[in-house]
């Protein structure tokens, strides 16, 4: 079939999956792309016109959700926002987010990445329990200042698929829950230190875990800095005399 004018053929290879996340292989497709295309662009054009079965998942589809992160070449993306021109290559390989259970083709369970933000409690405790105020964070505040650019997490699961040392211990939690917690602790008005502490210091949980690979950082789509949320941690632990928790 001729290329229409505009468009470049690309060899899109999948790894898929059944219904029950058991793997069948790696697929190819020939897609005819435009320059500005996305990986998530090739996705549709594959589901619409050649396999109707192809599962994968999104929502917002400008970067805001993270609903779309996937392997994309090895490293853990947005779909929506990776363009297939900047990928430099004619051939791209697609593949669920590791470190995360497979459901079907490129749909993961993100609930092991939940289960650890859970534990270090993400929701704000106040001083008065009862108090129905919103958690608002002021951009004026020494809070707002201090904690520049982390606090825009989209939950996409991208540096927990990332991470070394994720992948090798399943009670380890994570650089996006021990974001959340270093967040809660540098904020003045809450109050669930200790607790929130004790899930950090964790010899098999915590930060101490923690190699300082730096993958989480680089993928994290929100430019997060993840590696030095974790090292001011660690350093705030060691030496709570100088940092404010
Ligand atoms: Fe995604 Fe970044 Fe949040 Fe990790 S910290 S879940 S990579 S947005």
């Amino acid at each position: 079939m001729a290329v229409p004018q505009g468009e470049e053929t690309y060899r899109i290879r999948i790894a898929r999956s059944a219904a029950n996340g058991i793997g069948r292989g790696v697929q190819e497709f020939e897609v005819a792309l435009e320059d500005r295309m996305t990986v998530l662009d090739a996705l549709f054009r594959i589901q619409r016109e050649q396999d109707a079965s192809l599962s994968f998942r999104c929502a917002c589809r400008v970067g805001m959700c993270g609903t779309c992160a996937m392997s994309v070449d090895g490293v853990p993306r947005l779909a929506c926002k990776t363009g297939v021109r900047t990928l430099d290559a004619r051939t791209v390989h697609i593949a669920p987010l590791p470190n995360l259970p497979v459901v079907k083709d490129l749909v993961i369970s993100l609930e092991p990445f939940f289960d650890q933000w859970k534990r270090v409690q993400p929701k704000f405790r106040p001083r008065d329990p009862n108090s129905t105020e919103l958690a608002r964070i002021p951009e004026t505040s020494a809070h707002a200042r201090n904690t520049p650019g982390k606090r825009d997490c989209i939950t996409c699961g991208a540096c927990f698929a990332a991470c070394g040392v994720k992948s090798t211990s399943g009670e380890y939690l994570g650089p996006a829950a021990i974001n959340k917690a270093y967040l809660r602790l540098m904020d003045p008005r809450d109050t669930a230190v200790d607790a929130r502490l004790a899930v950090l210091d964790d010899e098999r949980a915590g930060v101490w875990r923690c190699h300082t690979q730096f993958n989480c950082t680089a993928v994290c789509p929100k430019s997060i800095s993840l590696t030095d949320s974790i090292a001011r941690l660690k350093r705030a632990m060691l030496f709570p005399r100088f940092e404010k928790l």
